[in-house]
């Protein structure tokens, strides 16, 4: 990232300064300071809190009175977050599992014009940085463009570089069936996104309709790591003043430690199960990349120093005793894992799983133990990636309750009507590889697929998150090819045969002797168990609604036909 603005002759702003110049914004403009809620959210649902506005959810539907409680309509809060969907992005320069979160926050009294010119206003006066662009949503079949915000920002700044980007980008919510959503402006500095504003506007009914909200309300969050990296003039969020007890430390190290000191000091406890394996993995993690204890210590102390003047609730005690048993606990069944691996002669990849799963042993303590010579890290993954398919698949099993008419393992449908639906969603998945497999290159490979009425899922190997751009790329030449209205045809071979003519196979099954090769004009061909529509124009038009990480160089993407 190049950071064009860095104040020339005046020390760059510390993080204490950023709290306090936001804090006393807002205050002048009639909003309340609301203090940070606790990272396990009441709801035992939800296992972190993730954002500013979770604490606030009731006030926007109206079951609260934010005037009751806080004395105004407008509130903003620093906000401790968690997000486990960043563990695999710890390591890069501007994910962290644990980042404060800035935000304001209107339930009814101020809209989209002052929304804008505040955050225009702090941004670009207050913290004297300049913006790269600013995305506003471009609307749907279903929803209409943005163009208010549009407006806004152009009369903020009519130079101002503004990009229309889609639903997936854009819109926020609702979360679960229904409840309000609304389309988002995002502002970008240092070509990293920086400030999310969402404009509650709608609420959505279980049959997806949009009603105008009453109550309008405002929800932004604003990550306290990166704006201290463009205010400080830093290329990463470990080189900011909230990182100063980690310089030189692995990020893994800098950054879970500082999520393990504020989920232990909000009451979590290293166990098996949900918030309490997430706390486990992050102690067992630093420890393997740390290995001295007492320096491991150390580094919690000093962030406890660090943030002692905003969190009070931060017990060096507690902290220190859990992660002491913790550890402790960790090093005897390392001790046990090592003794069992003593007994072994040859180690495998299975083998070499089991070690890990059981007790923990790292692939690098295994691989030093001299004992599995011919054992790769990629055969290693490869067994890792083979167990969580099949946690997966056991999740999903629950989904058969209701009997189903259709269970191909990939593709389940509870009745007629759901057969239909799936069978045209199976040939999308079929056009999505190939058209991927154009977009970003053949080397991308399925690793599963999930296909239900409501949605196709399909995994695949890509090191990196898709930019919309491809994205769209990828959409719109399924969707060419479903208007080309190709014909789907299926032939019988030997499955060495049909590996010759060169359909794609998915690795992880085991085909029989004959198997079914399905094509699709000369645009796909697949080693498929079907069922297939007949022409591609029976598909519908394919949309993608999502797209995310699964695991390090593994992306999901989920998609629709109507
Ligand atoms: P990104 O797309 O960059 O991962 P996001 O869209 O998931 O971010 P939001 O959910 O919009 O992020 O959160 C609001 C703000 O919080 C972001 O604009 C960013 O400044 C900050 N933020 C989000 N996730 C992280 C994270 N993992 N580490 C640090 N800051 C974050
Ligand atoms: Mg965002």
């Amino acid at each position: 990232m190049i950071f064009v603005h860095k104040m020339l002759d005046l020390l760059p702003m510390t993080h204490q300064e950023i709290r306090e110049k936001f804090i006393n914004f807002f205050k002048e403009k009639g909003h309340v300071l609301v203090p940070s809620s606790s990272l396990l959210p009441t709801d035992p649902s939800v296992l972190f809190t993730t954002a500013g506005m979770q604490q606030f959810k009731p006030y926007y539907t109206g079951e609260a009175d934010p005037e009751k409680d806080f004395g105004s309509k407008n509130v903003i809060s620093i906000q401790k977050s968690f997000r486990t969907s960043s563990i695999d992005e710890v390591g890069d320069d501007t994910h962290g599992t644990f980042f404060e979160m800035l935000g304001n926050f209107s339930f009814g009294g101020y809209w989209k014009k002052e929304a804008i010119a505040y955050a225009y206003q702090f941004i670009t006066k207050e913290m004297g940085l300049k913006i790269n662009y600013v995305t506003v949503f471009e609307g749907d079949e279903n929803i209409p463009a943005d163009t208010e915000s549009e407006k806004i920002w152009k009369l903020m700044d009519p130079s101002i570089k503004i990009k229309k980007l889609g639903r997936e980008d854009n819109f926020w919510g609702p979360t679960g069936d229904e409840g309000p959503c609304g389309p988002s402006s995002e502002i970008y500095v240092g070509g990293v996104e920086i400030w999310n504003i969402v404009f509650n506007q709608y609420y959505q009914d279980k049959n997806k309709n949009l009603k105008e909200l009453e109550i309008k309300g405002i929800d932004t969050g604003m990550g306290l790591e990166r704006l201290a990296v463009a205010i400080q003039g830093v290329k990463n969020i470990y080189e900011t003043d909230l990182f100063s007890f980690g310089k030189d430390l692995p990020r893994i190290i800098a950054d879970h430690s500082r999520a393990i000191v504020f989920l232990i000091s909000d009451g979590v406890l290293p166990s098996n199960k949900e918030r309490g394996y997430v706390l486990r993995r992050l102690i067992r993690r630093i420890i393997i990349k740390g290995n001295d204890t007492a320096n491991l210590y150390d580094i919690l102390s000093s962030i406890i120093r660090e943030y002692l003047p905003f969190y009070d609730n931060l017990e060096e005690g507690k902290i220190r005793d859990v992660f002491k048993e913790e550890a402790e606990k960790f090093w005897k069944t390392m001790a046990k894992g090592l003794a069992e691996l003593n007994k072994l002669e040859t180690i495998d990849a299975q083998t070499a799983f089991k070690l890990y799963e059981s007790y923990g042993l790292p692939y690098e303590s295994i691989k030093d133990s001299g004992k599995a010579k011919n054992l790769t890290r990629e055969e290693f993954d490869e067994e890792f990636k083979k167990h969580q398919e099949k946690s997966r698949a056991g999740a999903e099993k629950k989904f058969g309750g209701h009997g189903l008419l259709l269970d191909t393992g990939e593709l389940k449908a509870a009745n007629e009507e759901e057969v239909k639906v799936v069978t045209r969603l199976h040939t999308a998945t079929h056009l999505l590889q190939a058209s991927l497999r154009k977009v970003l290159g053949e080397e991308i490979k399925q690793a599963g697929s999930d296909i239900m009425a409501e949605r196709l899922r399909f995994d695949f190997t890509f090191p990196r998150k898709l930019t919309s751009e491809e994205l769209k790329k990828v959409e719109d030449l399924v969707n060419d090819i479903i208007v080309r209205d190709l014909k789907v045809t299926k032939e019988e071979m030997s499955y060495e045969e049909a590996i010759k003519t060169g359909a794609l196979s998915f690795f992880k099954q085991k085909y029989p002797p004959k198997v079914n090769v399905y094509s699709i004009g000369d645009f796909s061909k697949e080693l498929c168990g079907g069922p297939h529509v007949s022409n591609t124009s029976e598909i519908g038009r394919f949309k993608i609604t999502k797209e995310e990480a699964v695991s390090a160089g593994t992306r999901r993407i989920r998609a629709v036909v109507n």
